[in-house]
């Protein structure tokens, strides 16, 4: 199998595709139905020091010396040929993750959108004068960190690239990408679609391979000045012990139990295909899914049915026949949401869509499932399952409802269903997530909106105008002139 022409069981390093220096390969399944797709590169810690060397060349050579204007151009073109290569990108991210043809396209534009935007701000960022004692000028300046180490998952690889690349690039940085070994396809064609823009040799590499080897040897590198990780809690805590060590940076994006709070004055029409989408968009596995329904209690029965006759309508099939769920990226990831669902046996499903009969056996399908009259504190309502799982959990009050949405460790997201104005002002304030939404849910992910959590959702902000400070490290110029 070729990418873009080019041969997956390679790096990306220095501009040139090159094998690991193990000579080992990692095989990449098919979740759809449990096939191989292909052989990827198992890149070790020297493929990471190499790739750091080729970075460094970059920052003192022609990426260094590129204006922001240059760097802004560069990533536009490369926004460009994602799109004119977006049906490919799709069908690899739908093979590789397990995604719907349609939910993968739109990762594909959402990956341009990232170059568009972050293209278009390159040179935009700059810093401020600021008054000061008579005979001074005073200035500050937004230079890169310099190397940038970018960790990124495997259930939405194009636009955690965008987001996180996108922004380190358009600033001047210099990037090392581990993408996820269950998922790493558009990660290898976003460096080849790099190249043929034109992104100078060693501004992108990219490493394909096990966390525990080129991820732990990325985020440890001495000369790495900022670290980017988005993934699950435990590696995120050893991903900031080690930029700990080596005081550096990072941004963490760690996942969520966002709820969703649905009032007695809510227009439940509207809200319905918000409250499911959230749900099992990706088959749950979305760091942003909404897998708490928080409802008062005069429209509890109502919410409840008009969801469960949603999932009775849901089916679960192959990748490319671009049905309402996939599988799971993986069998062991079927295994947790399945061990998961095992856990709410003491409560009701209310509802399952349907795996449809001929799924392929070893595809990782899992129903989606609905529970209801759940408790705050039942490990359903309070653990982030990452599959097609909600529950709903009936509230009485306005104190009640804050109460049980801010009583996880996360905080990412939330979202409120009212029409009550001064409610809104106030829930918005009251709840403890990175974004608020008000009678929508994710505001179609827009990539202009920052983006972060608080606990053990993470900490710093990545989308959005708000990324470009975070890659940047700001130095004040006081100059003293009579
Ligand atoms: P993970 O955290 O193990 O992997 C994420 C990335 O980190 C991958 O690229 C992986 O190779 C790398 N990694 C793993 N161990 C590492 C280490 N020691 N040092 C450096 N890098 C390392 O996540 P996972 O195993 O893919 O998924 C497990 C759970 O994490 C999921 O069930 C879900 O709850 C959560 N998750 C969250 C998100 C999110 O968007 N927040 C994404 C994926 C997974």
């Amino acid at each position: 199998m070729k990418i873009l022409g080019i041969d997956p069981t390679h790096c990306f390093i220095g501009g040139r595709w090159q094998p690991s220096q193990a000579g080992e390969t990692l095989e990449l399944v098919n979740p759809s139905d449990g096939s191989t797709l292909c052989q990827i590169a198992k890149g070790i810690a020297d493929d990471i020091d190499r790739s750091v060397e080729a970075a460094q060349a970059a920052l003192s050579g022609d990426w260094g010396r590129a204006t922001a204007a240059e760097r802004g151009r560069v990533l536009a073109k490369i926004g460009q040929l994602v799109l004119q290569n977006i049906d490919e990108l799709a069908r690899l991210e739908a093979l590789d993750v397990g995604k719907p043809l349609t939910q993968a396209r739109a990762d594909a534009m959402a990956l341009a959108r990232y170059m568009e935007f972050y293209g278009g701000a390159a040179d935009k960022l700059h810093g401020e004068t600021i008054p000061y004692l008579d005979g001074y000028t005073v200035y500050t300046l937004r230079e890169p960190h310099g190397v940038t180490g970018h960790i990124v998952p495997w259930n939405y690889p194009m636009q955690i690239i965008g987001r996180s690349v996108g922004a380190a690039l358009a600033t001047g940085n210099a990037c090392v990408l581990k993408p996820a070994e269950e998922a790493c396809l558009t990660a290898l064609a976003f460096a080849e679609l790099a190249r043929q823009a034109g992104l100078p040799d060693g501004a992108l590499n990219v490493v394909p391979g096990l966390g525990a080897e080129a991820g732990a040897a990325l985020s440890h590198h001495p000369s790495v000045r900022h670290l980017s990780f988005t993934g699950s809690v435990p590696v995120g805590k050893l991903i900031q012990k080690a930029a700990a060590d080596n005081v550096v940076p990072v941004t963490l994006e760690l996942g969520g139990k966002s709820p969703q709070l649905v009032f007695e004055d809510a227009d439940l029409q509207d809200a319905l295909p918000f409250l499911v989408n959230a749900g099992i968009q990706n088959a749950g596995q979305t760091c942003s899914a909404s897998s708490r329904i928080l409802v008062h209690e005069s429209r509890f029965d109502d919410v409840v049915a008009a969801m469960a006759k949603a999932y009775s309508a849901l089916r679960a099939g192959p990748a490319l026949r671009d049905l309402n769920v996939g599988p799971l990226v993986s069998r062991r990831q079927k295994d947790i949401v399945e061990s998961f669902i095992a856990k709410g046996k003491d409560l009701k499903i209310v509802s399952q869509g349907q795996v449809v009969d001929d799924a392929p056996a070893g595809g990782a399908y899992v129903a989606p499932t609905l529970f209801a009259n759940v408790t705050p504190d039942h490990v359903l309502a309070q653990d982030e399952i990452f599959g097609p799982v909600q529950v709903v959990i009936p509230f009485s009050t306005e104190d009640e409802a804050v109460a049980i949405a801010n009583g996880t460790p996360f905080g990412l997201v939330a979202s409120c269903w009212t029409k009550d104005g001064s409610r809104q002002m106030r829930l918005a304030k009251k709840l403890h997530a990175g974004q608020v939404f008000l009678n929508n849910y994710g505001a179609g992910g827009g990539v202009e909106l920052p983006f972060g959590g608080h606990g053990l959702s993470g900490h710093g902000r990545e989308k959005g105008f708000e990324a470009l400070y975070g890659f940047t490290s700001l130095k004040t110029v006081a100059a003293r002139h009579g």
